[in-house]
């Protein structure tokens, strides 16, 4: 019995936090010169997924703060490719290309705020942006560099900044390149995700008229209509889709009246819908509710889906939520895998399993030679 509890303190001894570092908010800028001579530079190849993953942790780079990362990552990667800093506002995406690139490996450079310390123990890396997304950003850079040193050629790898801000960066992005398949590396539990729902933004605003609360019959209440317009909507049968499943409903905002004792002349509701369909089918619906409220679409974004990436023998996915393949889907086909459970991602204890980041960089490099038949001679 002794024993085993001897062995079960060596157990959790063995797994016991290595070390403990918290990066500035800012960055350290003492850094970057320590990483230059630590040989990531001068032979990238050579370094491990994991320690870079955690090289790339402990530069901090929150949305509009990603400059430090984007030069260290730049440094790396300008040796083997053709290497664009693309401004967008004050920051820089950094596109780096060989060849014409037929597949992009991207992710984004920023993380959103709020310190983690940098821990590693057997299993796990935790600290800010480890799991979304610098395991697949270091995964998806020694992908790419091992290939490129085999002499692939017609890739390339897209950094973006502001991905949890506002997109401007992806957005920006589209513009210079013209790939044909885009792997997004974002954490998916080692699911290849080939689609996700659409968002539809709607707000409903129904008109009254006010009155003296002890006199309704000389008003006409506007929050009865709200309630009646949303029976309505929530008994619609809303569409489904083969593949990306049913179209689903929040109501995330009601507002009606002013008091207690007056007859409200306005209220409103602001519905959020997870599309399977196309948007429009889901607005025409909504004529059920004409004869009570005003209809105004908020925003739109289509729901997007591709087929499995050939050659990839792995469980697909898709996801309810909002990510960049929407923007990337109109451009080439899109897919969204990288190392990393999405349970973690933005949270005081982000962490990401660092066999996930060894597998996810020969997921990548097997999706680059699948779309990279050409090769240059090595020199
Ligand atoms: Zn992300």
């Amino acid at each position: 019995m002794a024993d085993e509890r001897i062995e079960e303190m060596k157990k959790i001894e063995k797994v016991k936090k290595i070390n403990s570092t918290v990066p500035s908010e800012k960055g350290d800028s003492g850094m970057l010169s320590d990483l230059r001579s630590a040989n990531f530079c001068r032979d990238p190849a050579e370094v491990d997924v994991v320690v870079l993953t955690k090289k790339l942790v402990e530069i901090s780079s929150v949305s509009g703060n990603e400059s430090e990362l984007a030069v260290f990552i730049s440094e790396i990667l300008s040796r083997d490719f053709e290497v664009q800093k693309q401004r967008v506002g004050n920051a820089c995406n950094i596109i780096a290309t060989r060849g014409n690139p037929r597949i992009i490996l991207n992710t984004h450079l920023d993380t959103v705020p709020g310190k983690v310390a940098i821990t590693e123990d057997e299993m796990y890396l935790t600290g800010r942006g480890s799991c979304d997304a610098k395991g697949s950003m270091a995964a998806m850079i020694l992908s790419a560099i091992e290939s490129a040193k085999e002499g692939m050629t017609d890739f390339g790898l897209v950094f973006d900044v502001c991905e949890e801000t506002d997109f401007s960066g992806v957005k920006e992005a589209l513009a210079l390149v013209k790939p044909e398949v885009v792997v997004i590396g974002e954490p998916t539990n080692r699911e290849m995700v080939i689609g996700q729902k659409g968002l539809l933004g709607i707000k409903i605003v129904c008109k009254g008229k006010s009155a003296h609360g002890s006199t309704p019959e000389k008003g006409e209440c506007a929050n009865t209509k709200l309630v009646f317009a949303l029976q309505k909507i929530i008994a619609l049968k809303l569409p489904e889709d083969e593949r990306l499943g049913k179209t689903t409903l929040n109501i995330g905002l009601m507002n009606g009246g002013n008091a207690i004792n007056v007859i409200p002349d306005s209220a409103e509701a602001t519905l959020e819908f997870r599309t399977t369909v196309s948007n429009e089918k889901v607005v025409e619906l909504l004529v059920c509710i004409n004869d009570i409220a005003d209809v105004q679409v908020l925003f739109s974004y289509e729901a997007a889906i591709t087929d499995a990436p050939q050659n990839i023998n792995m469980q697909t996915a898709v996801v309810p939520y909002f990510t960049t393949l929407y923007f990337w889907s109109k451009i080439a086909r899109a897919f969204v895998f990288g190392p990393g459970d999405p349970a973690f991602a933005h949270t005081e204890n982000e962490r990401v399993e660092k066999k996930q980041i060894i597998e996810a960089k020969e997921v990548y490099k097997g999706l680059l030679q699948s779309y990279t038949t050409k090769k240059e001679k090595i020199k």
